[in-house]
């Protein structure tokens, strides 16, 4: 095939490669992740990518977008391989003959070699692409027997999360998240009562953290809204949802066809919804303040408490509610600045009941995840974009002998921990100090015949074209103290 035939490939739709410069702030904001994250004790958990799918429907929810619709999945055998191999035959053959590569005649085709090619299938033969990382650090918790550690354990994550979702600004199909998460077994004779200061304190710590977080990094109008949405009983959250699906019955006409649907499979997130035609008939709907029950209206206020014990602002905003099933009493998000619709930079809340969901013992929860690329996002439209990594030293050097000082020069150089960037060919001093110049160099080493004969290096400093003779120490030494 002639090269100009050669497919382009590109990035698959949703996904998208992060280039340098701007690696330079994705590496500093992990970094302060994760220092900001040590000061309070959190230590680093490195999890799988994949995991059993229906560990997400059992952990986030099944009829949730996130490990519904949305979720990467797929059958992980011998078998598919061997059926992939046909359906990509399949294709070869479809493409040959269809020209204009008509999808549907394709899919057909796809659908056709792929029906019978399993007989059963086993739940352990599906897999996911992981939608979040909160269900799979309780899978840890749990896998690796936390509840015999010093409770509460509290871990942090960074990592790519995947999920089927329409891409737009600030939304991905691969997007990368920071989370963190704290566990605390309950012994068996506790009294969950007699926790609600306790688990609030945990709650005011968790968003002092992303708070003390964003803060360091200098993130711009950040908003902090938290909510109560109680615990799944009668007299509490159960009892609300079944007074808001009555109301939302009684108005059902104004409502658009999601919110509609919404009634019957989950009328929480009914409150939501961003229509704005819908806006003033929600703001008439009941308010699950009023339907909380002692116990979690206790917690409430004492969230609140302790949030402003630690100087955290925040306002309440009754409408907050997750989409994940797990959560209880406590739920928060965060928003900031220049991030257009898709402006939550952080979510989460208390998950009491999802370890033990998870097939573990009952377990406290708390936790949060912010969306990293938002979060640069922000700090790129507050001007706060990464800068070029230049070089300090660029040591441009002449002839054989030299190659062999340069070199020596360079590993010392980085030994000591300056950038340094050495031509793998000799260059004309002109044309290196050129090509110096380009990348940023502070400082020239030039190297040659009299500089090896006498021992004594050339250095030009790029900002002012000034030059000096100096030895290897004395250049050490400038180095250290001018950057
Ligand atoms: P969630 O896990 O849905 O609570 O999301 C937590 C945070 O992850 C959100 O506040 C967003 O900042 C971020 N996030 C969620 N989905 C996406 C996505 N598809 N693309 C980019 N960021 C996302």
């Amino acid at each position: 095939m002639p090269t100009s035939e050669v497919r382009k490939f590109r990035t698959i739709r949703g996904l998208r490669d992060i280039l340098p410069p701007e690696t330079e702030l994705w590496n500093l904001v992990e970094r302060t992740a994760h220092e900001v994250f040590t000061t309070f004790g959190f230590s680093e958990i490195r999890l799988p990518i994949m995991e059993a799918a229906n560990m997400f429907e059992k952990g986030v929810g099944e009829d949730t977008d996130v490990a519904g619709k949305d979720l990467y999945f797929w059958v992980d055998s011998p078998r598919t391989n061997k059926g992939i191999r046909r359906v990509r035959a399949v294709v070869k053959r479809t493409e040959e003959k269809v020209s204009n590569r008509n999808s549907l005649a394709r899919e057909t085709l796809i659908q056709q070699a792929d029906s019978g090619s399993f007989d059963t299938l086993a739940e352990t033969d599906l897999v996911a692409l992981r939608p979040e990382a909160t269900a799979s650090v309780c899978r840890a918790y749990i896998e690796h027997e936390m509840h015999a550690l010093a409770q509460p354990v509290k871990m942090y994550y960074s990592g790519p999360m995947f999920r089927r979702e329409r891409p737009q600004k600030g939304r991905y199909r691969q997007f990368y998240q920071i989370g963190a998460e704290v566990l605390e077994a309950i012994l068996p004779n506790q009294d969950p009562a007699k926790n609600i200061g306790k688990d609030a304190a945990v709650d005011g710590e968790v968003i002092e953290m992303v708070m003390a977080l964003f803060g360091r990094l200098g993130m711009e109008g950040v908003k902090l809204e938290i909510n109560s949405i109680g615990h799944n009983a009668p007299d509490c959250r159960g009892g609300y949802v079944e007074k808001l699906k009555a109301e939302l019955e009684k108005v059902k006409s104004q409502l658009d066809v999601d919110s509609q649907r919404r009634i019957e499979t989950n009328p929480l997130r009914v409150l939501d919804s961003k229509v704005k035609e819908e806006q003033d008939v929600i703001e008439m709907l009941p308010r699950i303040g009023d339907y909380l029950c002692d116990d979690c209206a206790k917690q409430y206020a004492e969230v609140k408490r302790q949030l402003e014990m630690r100087g955290v602002a925040y306002a309440e905003n009754w409408r907050l509610v997750r989409g994940l099933d797990y959560y209880m009493r406590t739920t928060f998000e965060i928003t900031a600045r220049g991030l257009g619709s898709q402006n939550a930079v952080c979510g989460g809340g208390r998950y009491d009941g999802l370890v033990q969901s998870l097939g573990g013992r009952p377990t406290k929860g708390i936790g949060f995840a912010i969306g990293e690329d938002r979060l640069i996002l922000s700090l790129q439209e507050a001007g706060k974009g990464g800068t070029a990594q230049g070089r300090d030293v660029f040591v441009a050097w002449m002839g054989e002998k030299a190659q062999a000082t340069a070199i020596a020069a360079a590993q010392k150089l980085r030994a000591a921990g300056f950038r340094v960037e050495l031509p793998p060919v000799e260059q004309k001093f002109g044309k290196a100090l050129g090509q110096a110049d380009k990348l940023g160099a502070r400082y020239a080493l030039i190297l040659g015949d009299d500089e090896i004969a006498t021992g004594q290096w050339t250095v030009k400093t790029l900002a002012d074209g000034s030059q000096a003779t100096m030895s290897e120490t004395q250049f050490l030494e400038m180095l250290r103290k001018s950057l």
